[in-house]
């Protein structure tokens, strides 16, 4: 599936036939029947050389709804295991608690870290008292307030401060993702002042790099020296 749809953009790869089942085979035999059905009777794609594979998938890729956070997850600034985290938390893929606790995998679903509220998406990344504890450690290091994903989704993508705001929410996304693993494992939670020093060391350098020299990461109001 394409970026733009949510889906990862991956165009080609190899097919180990043998890998898969029988009945995985016979339920893609049946959707490309059903594919060359609505070519023919709905002309759905009309080209004069009839339906191929070429042209279903095309026809599949059009009929995508857009996403809005496209952008901000593949933005070129980002690390790229911080997108695929991102990713994940935009298409409600990972494991939280919520959702291992409806299918029975955990004895509650209260977030590991404040143990007040399910843990749910919107709960660890955006109301949790401990996220926004770490949002709010590094006013001063960015300049302005921690930006919020409509922010994002609404701001001027091809501005470097665009660029470098979307790299540090993908970089808070995957930190505060990765300490909440560690505490499921290790029991313990960071003070949320640690985690946003973290996370100014890696966006700090991060932007650094892509911004060229002459930004310093430790600069107060840093954002606004782009
Ligand atoms: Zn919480």
């Amino acid at each position: 599936m394409p970026k733009d749809a949510g889906g990862l953009g991956v165009k080609s790869g190899e097919l180990e036939l043998g890998s898969y089942s029988p009945w995985t085979w016979k339920n893609v035999c049946k959707i490309k029947d059903k594919l060359k059905d609505g070519f023919g009777e709905n002309c759905w794609l009309p080209d004069e050389n009839g339906y191929t594979v070429k042209n279903g998938y095309k026809w599949l890729c059009t009929q995508q709804p857009k996403v809005d956070w496209c952008s901000l997850v593949w933005n070129s600034w980002n690390i790229p295991k911080h997108s695929i985290i991102t990713w994940l938390v935009m298409q409600e893929g990972l494991n939280i608690k919520a959702k291992l606790f409806q299918f029975g995998f955990c004895e509650d679903n209260l977030c590991l870290t404040c143990r007040e509220h399910p843990e749910t998406i919107t709960h660890l990344f955006y109301e949790c008292n401990y996220s926004c504890r770490v949002k709010a450690a590094r006013v001063a290091w960015l300049g302005r307030p921690f930006p919020t994903l409509t922010e994002l989704q609404n701001g001027r993508k091809d501005s470097l401060q665009w660029k470098a705001m979307a790299m540090v929410f993908n970089v808070y996304v995957y930190t505060v993702w990765h300490q909440r693993n560690s505490t499921r494992l290790q029991h313990s939670v960071m003070r949320p002042e640690l985690l946003a020093a973290q996370i100014e060391k890696v966006a700090g350098r991060r932007g650094c790099s892509k911004a060229g020299p002459g930004l310093s990461h430790n600069t107060n109001g840093w954002l606004s020296c782009l």
